[in-house]
This record gives C-alpha cells, structure tokens and sequence, in this order.
C-alpha cells in the first residue's frame, strides 16, 4: 500500500521529471501522443496481475470473466471502428503484431515485397537484422528520386520479376496516402498476400480523414499509440475467417504468452474515444498542424537556409524536412529544436548523402500537439519557431520563450501533481 514516493523515490522521481518534461516542451515525434487520462487508468489496473492465455470464452485459466469483457469490448470495437470482420488485439506491440503476420503466412525463405527503411518503411518490413529480414528474402522498394513518392511502377516490376509471397505497403516516414488499390491489383497479378501496416495513420483512418486500407488488404496490422492515441500496444484486422484463425494461432500460442489485459483494456477505451466527435476533429486539427508546418518550411526563407519539404507538403500527420541542402544535418537540426523546448527526431531522408546516425532530415509530426489543444493559429506559432531556428544565427532563448508559452496555453494532464505537488 505505500505510495511510489515512498517505495521507490527514485522511480518516483524520474516519472515526475518526465511528467514535467512532457509538460514543458512541445511533442512533435510523428508516433507519439498523449494517451487519455482515462485510458491510463485503464491501464495502471488491476487487470495487471490476470493471466489470461487463450482468447475470450476459452482460456487457459480460471478467473477470466472480467477480462473477456474488456477484451470483446476491445475486438467489437476495434472491428467497428475499421470495418473488419476479425480482429486480434494480443499483440503487446505494432512490431510483435507484424511479426505474428508473418509467422502466420509465410515460411521461412519466402519472398516478400516492402518498403526500403531508408526510404520511410519499417524495421518489421525486412530490415536486414530484423526477424523478416533474417528469416524472409526481402526484396525492398522504393520511393522515385524525382518526386519522392513510393515508385509503383517499380513495385510493380519488382512484383512480377520475385513473385513474392507477400507484398508489404504501409510506412514510418512518408508524408503521402498509398494507393491500396494499386498494391492490391498488382498482389493480386502476382498471387501475392497484401498486408498493410497502418501504424502511422490509423487514428486518420479512423476518423474517416484518410483512405481505409482493410477493404483492399488481405490483413491491416497497426499499433494504438500513434495517431490512435491509445496505450502502447498493436493490433491485427482481417475479413478472412481462414486467415484470422491462423493469425490467432500465431499470436498464441505461437509467439506470445499471457495477454496484457490492461492494455487491451485500455485498447478498449481509446477504441470508444476513436469513435467519438472529438476525436474526428482533432484528427483534421492534426492534418490541418502538418500542412502549416509545411507550407512554413517552403516558403523562400526555408529555401534560402537549404531546408525544404519532401514531396513538397504533406496529406498526413507529418512533415520530412529535408537538410540535404542544408548546412546544418539531422543530428544538429534535432539538437538545436530540442534547445528551443521542441522534440522532433531526426530521420534519414531517401538517397542520403549522410550516415543513418548523422541523417539529413527530421521527421516532424503534430499528433501529440493536436491531441494537447493546438489550434491551427498554435501550429503557425510553433511552425515559425521551427523555421526560424534551422536559419542561421537564430535567437535561442527568443525561440525557447515562445515554445514555453505555447507549452503554458495548453495544460498537460491537469489532474496530475503540479511542480511541488507531492501527491501520487
Ligand atoms: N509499424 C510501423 C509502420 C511503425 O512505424 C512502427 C513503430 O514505429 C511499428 C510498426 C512498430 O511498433 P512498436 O514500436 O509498437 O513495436
């Protein structure tokens, strides 16, 4: 019954710290948010200490008749949500979701089809020291040297020349909408699975402010903490009964163990508040922040630091900056923003000259900032400070003052300690 303070002050400490960091700067890292207040006391539950192997109505242990509420609840309205048939919401993260779809439907050996990671794809999607990239022949894709965009003709060519297994489209940094069609018709030239993971942009499909990928995937993976905006976890769709029973048995038994049922409670919870009015509006303030910030970062001052925007804009919830013209690369540029109170991170952009620890460009997203109250004037205010600070000779503590109101005009979690508050 003690209190963290008391247990464990140095745990204790360091959750305030963060709690006052998170306070204090502006979140722009594209995949993450600020989950509800409800759907963390969701997650610091009871529902923690239940073993729950097997799914709802038939486990592996006794005691499970309040975890397969939350968890249906989960699955319902997860399935709601996107319009999918079946749904798993296991998966304790959107890495061991992929993982679990791969193990699922291909062997090892099989070819698969994905995104280059330099080129905005994920480690899921066949890195090189991944499980796919270990276990799977991984054929990459691309994004066109012209205009950045993922080269479907390429993916085309590649399809018909490896004959893959699978066809993997969905991104980590790609500031446009896929076009699911394309990649099911040419999946489907080849006899290929197609899985999308939309990770990134789930909370805009969800509000109906971007294109659903599930009616063209064979199976849709995602994680819940991105757009989403719910606890850190991931999730699996599909609307084939063959193929959901297979993607249950690879979750488990076949990958994990106990399912983390205050997650998926939580899960449950951001589900609800997905499904609400508030949340389309703040998924259109998000897409709304993203365009501003990158109609700041084009405009001739930018052009005349080197800092420009791929693809020249955005129609999603971030933003790549590219520095390859730039004096400054993606190491300096993150440092310099994080001077100024603004989190971003930096990101290899396509053909870049610089390596992957240095990078010469940052990926910027507004969900978090969305989800904390900024307005379409708040996201001017903080594109201007991001601006200004990758030209040259920029008046840090000017910048560092104007984030710190920003930071002020918009409480974070008011129902938690203030500075001095000794409570919790
Ligand atoms: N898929 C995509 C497209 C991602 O961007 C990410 C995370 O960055 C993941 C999957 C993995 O999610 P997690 O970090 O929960 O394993």
């Amino acid at each position: 019954t003690a209190p963290l303070s008391a247990l464990d002050p140095e745990v204790h400490a360091a959750l305030r710290a963060e709690l006052a960091r998170q306070r204090s700067t502006l979140e722009m890292i594209a995949s993450e948010n600020f989950a509800p207040a409800a759907v963390m006391e969701a997650q610091g539950s009871v529902l923690t200490n239940k073993y729950a192997e097997g799914y709802p109505g038939r486990r592996y242990y006794g005691g499970c008749e309040h975890v397969d509420v939350t968890e249906r609840l989960a699955v319902d309205r997860v399935k709601a949500l996107f319009g999918a048939a079946h749904a798993n919401v296991q998966p304790h993260s959107g890495a061991q979701a992929n993982t679990a779809v791969l193990f699922a439907l291909l062997r090892p050996g099989d070819t698969v089809l994905g995104l280059d990671l330099a080129h905005g794809g994920h480690l899921t999607h066949g890195m090189r020291l991944n499980y796919s990239g270990k276990m799977l022949d991984v054929v990459p894709y691309h994004v066109s040297a012209t205009d950045h965009r993922v080269d479907m003709d390429e993916v085309e060519r590649l399809a018909k020349e490896h004959r893959p297994k699978m066809i993997i489209a969905g991104w980590s940094a790609y500031p446009r909408q896929l076009d699911f069609a394309a990649f099911r018709r040419i999946a489907d030239e080849v006899g290929a699975l197609l899985m999308v993971d939309m990770a990134h942009f789930a909370g805009l499909v969800a509000a109906g402010l971007h294109p659903n990928p599930v009616p063209y995937a064979h199976v849709t993976t995602t994680t819940t903490h991105k757009t989403l905006g719910g606890p850190r976890g991931g999730v699996i769709l599909t609307d084939d009964a063959d193929l959901a029973k297979k993607l249950n048995s690879a979750v488990f038994p076949g990958m994990q163990g106990g399912p983390l049922e205050h997650v998926i409670a939580a899960k449950a919870v951001s589900f609800k508040v997905a499904a609400g009015e508030e949340f389309r509006e703040r998924q259109a303030r998000t897409l709304a922040g993203a365009r501003i910030l990158a109609e700041r970062l084009t405009r001739d001052d930018a052009a005349r630091a080197g800092v420009s925007v791929l693809t020249g804009g955005t129609d999603v919830h971030l933003v790549l900056v590219d520095l390859r013209a730039c004096a400054l690369d993606g190491r300096q540029a993150e440092d310099l923003l994080h001077s100024v109170g603004i989190t971003v991170n930096r990101n290899a952009v396509p053909f870049d000259p610089r390596p992957p620890m240095v990078t010469s460009g940052l990926r910027i997203g507004t969900p978090a900032l969305a989800t904390r109250g900024f307005t379409e004037e708040d996201f001017a205010e903080a594109a201007d400070v991001v601006a200004l600070a990758l030209r040259p000779g920029p008046d840090l503590s000017a910048l560092r003052a104007r984030t710190e109101a920003l930071s002020a005009a918009h409480p974070l979690y008011p129902h938690l300690p203030q500075d001095g508050d000794d409570a919790r």
